[in-house]
């Protein structure tokens, strides 16, 4: 918080290597009395000089690409012209994916299948979308306990519709906020939300993975912008000076990791297009709530199409759901094993 006598004009904006939010205030006098603080959280450290006659420059360096928002506050609802910076890291749930994804010893997926309770989701002739997406996740979650290293859970067990607390019935957006909070009190390195799709021309068929960038988890709404965009190639690598040696306990702060959430959808969807006919081969941005956890790297699976007779008639079937469970586990199966070959290199 920065607190001014009077309203003033400013400027912020940020930079990288190393990371800096900077704030120019202009026509300005440092109080003698201010004193930055030390090493904190996010925050490496805070310069504040007066850079020239007109303006003093506030320098907050941070240890990460982080999400800034900025607000102020006008003289009258407080003694001071107040300016605002709220820092938020961006990229952890990259990070613990990826941390998790080579040790080995603890990947948790929390499954989310899609709807529940009063909200069917999508309908089919035969079966609509809430029941199809539950039977898939539990059969996923057996299939993911019984692997080495791996345990699931899901947002939902039964019928219901998730709300928060003992709330009974709550708003899609409540629901959908509640399943990621769901996901980060089980701790869980990966969000899967399990859905079927329908559309209006019934010709449309087909699975479509979708997964959005890190710099887009944004929820909507929230004023926060996010620092820079990372244009280096290379998505995972270790922190200098920290060796593979350690890959049976990294820890999320030994490693520089974004996107993870696409990448994993990829992967996944490498092993779906086997058994199942997909739209695209890579994954879509959309902007869908229980992808924007910047905690927990998410995915959400649009299994086919419950408006075609086809895809419909392939979802219904018992084998299928299982091929569907069976490749989403080889899918997170072979985005780990790429990921230790990666931070090998
Ligand atoms: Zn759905």
């Amino acid at each position: 918080m920065i607190d001014v006598s009077q309203t003033i004009n400013y400027k912020v904006f940020t930079l990288n290597r190393p990371n800096r939010v900077v704030i120019d205030l202009y026509q300005t006098e440092i109080s003698p009395q201010l004193k930055s603080d030390r090493e904190k959280g996010l925050i490496k450290k805070v310069r504040i000089a007066k850079n020239n006659r007109n303006r003093s420059r506030l320098v907050i360096e941070t240890d990460d690409i982080v999400f800034y928002k900025v607000e102020k506050i006008a003289i009258g609802s407080n003694p001071n012209f107040r300016i605002i910076i709220d820092l938020k890291r961006s990229y952890d749930g990259s990070r613990r994916l990826t941390a998790a994804s080579v040790n080995k010893t603890n990947l948790i997926v929390a499954i989310d299948p899609g709807h529940g309770g009063k909200d069917p989701g999508a309908r089919g002739s035969k079966v609509i979308e809430k029941d199809l997406v539950l039977k898939i996740a539990i059969r996923l979650k057996k299939l993911i306990d019984s692997e080495k290293g791996m345990t699931a859970f899901l947002t939902r067990s039964d019928d219901s519709f998730p709300c928060p607390g003992k709330a009974k019935n709550c708003s899609q957006r409540e629901s959908l906020n509640e399943r990621i909070r769901r996901a980060k009190e089980g701790n869980a390195h990966i969000l899967i939300s399990i859905h079927a799709d329908a559309f209006s021309d019934p010709s449309v068929r087909g699975a479509t993975m979708y997964a959005l960038p890190d710099s887009k988890k944004i929820p909507k709404g929230s004023n926060y912008k996010v620092m820079y965009h990372p244009k280096s190639r290379v998505k995972v690598k270790l922190n200098k000076g920290v060796s593979n040696r350690s890959f049976s306990r990294l820890r999320p702060s030994q490693v520089d990791a974004y996107d993870q959430s696409i990448d994993l959808g990829n992967f996944i969807l490498q092993e779906m297009k086997k058994d199942v006919r997909v739209r695209k081969l890579t994954s879509r941005e959309a902007p869908f709530a229980v992808l924007k956890s910047t905690q927990v790297a998410s995915v959400l699976i649009e299994t086919s199409y419950l408006s075609n007779k086809k895809d419909e008639a392939f979802l219904i079937n018992i084998k299928n759901q299982d091929k569907i469970a069976k490749a989403i586990v080889r899918g997170i199966k072979s985005y780990s094993s790429n990921i230790k070959r990666e931070l090998s290199k």
